[in-house]
């Protein structure tokens, strides 16, 4: 997308090191991911747990799930392997906010040894609020929220559960509180300068429509930028709930939609456009996938 010049110097910073805020740095900066993350406290239905978590990473894949300590072995030894390794994402497999303990021991191992690396978190919100000053406290530089609807009703149609202090709710009374917590998250977040990215889902005939209204929303509480991703609907991925034979869009209904949220208002928007759906447990460059040299046996136990 075309971005508007960024004023702060702070937020500037930000933006420039990180491959998935901005299209330059993506050639000269690596992230990886490490799943630590293994459960979730929603159901979106296209999701199929066997997988990462679909709101984050490329549909059917499933990465090997760590413990922090195993992370942090990973991290060192891929950043002393690949020199432009600079963020460190927690994006699963399942929510990392749903999963506190081993998501936050992470951050806190990395930050202690490599303080140079930047921290990156992807969450689908619910218990955001909650966390916002601990993750304002590790010097999180960067979060991503799933965010799919604003309206209830259109989230009924997206997600059969949510799993809510301790109580599980359905229906519409779900989606409000999920849509709730993950704006006044958001809104959270952006007050303290961390630099938010919202994902959105695009689902045909279902919140495609609706996207126009959550990018405009997530724009007004100060998000980054709006990355709308396809939903990716295989048969081998399988559907747990409710959107069996539910398609996803082509590239060209992809771009006309990322357009038009980009357009609308004539406030612009910044829409990334160079997101490649990365897994749970990606190495690398953006367009580039090194996971596989770095498997469990070549960290595992190193310090
Ligand atoms: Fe699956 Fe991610 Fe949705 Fe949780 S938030 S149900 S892991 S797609
Ligand atoms: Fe960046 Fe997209 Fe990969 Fe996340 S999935 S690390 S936003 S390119």
């Amino acid at each position: 997308g075309t971005s508007a010049p960024v004023q702060d110097p702070e937020i500037a910073e930000k933006i420039a090191n990180h491959p998935c805020y901005s299209a330059e740095a993506h050639q000269y900066y690596a992230r990886m991911h490490v799943a630590v993350a293994p459960g979730c406290n929603i159901q979106c239905n296209f999701c199929n747990r066997k997988f990462d978590c679909a709101n984050e990473s490329r549909p059917g894949v499933t990465s090997t799930l760590l413990t922090p300590e195993d992370a942090l072995a990973k991290v060192k030894l891929v950043a002393s392997e690949i020199k432009q390794m600079s963020v460190l994402g927690i994006a699963g497999p399942g929510d990392p906010l749903a999963n506190p303990k081993p998501t936050f021991r992470t951050m806190e191992l990395v930050a202690r040894d490599c303080p140079d690396i930047k921290l990156c978190l992807s969450t689908n919100g619910l218990r955001l609020p909650e966390f916002v000053d601990r993750i304002a406290d590790l010097n999180v530089d960067h979060v991503t929220i799933t965010i799919n609807m604003i309206d209830p009703e259109v989230g009924e149609r997206i997600y059969p559960w949510v799993a809510w202090r301790g109580k599980r709710y359905t229906g519409r009374e779900a989606s409000k509180i999920l849509s709730e917590q993950q704006l006044a998250g958001l809104a959270a977040l952006t007050e303290r300068k961390i630099l938010c990215k919202v994902n959105s889902v695009m689902i045909p005939g279902i919140n495609d429509e609706h996207l126009v209204e959550v990018s405009r929303t997530v724009k007004g509480l100060g998000a980054f930028l709006h990355n709308v991703m396809p939903l990716v609907s295989a048969p081998e991925h399988g559907t747990v709930f409710g959107l069996t034979g539910q398609r996803g869009p082509t590239p060209q209904e992809l771009k006309a939609l990322q357009d038009r949220c980009e357009q609308d208002d004539g406030a612009e928007m910044n829409m990334m456009r160079h997101c490649r759906q990365c897994r749970a447990d990606a190495v690398g460059l953006l367009g580039e996938d090194r996971g596989d040299e770095f498997l469990p046996e070549t960290f595992q136990g190193r310090e």
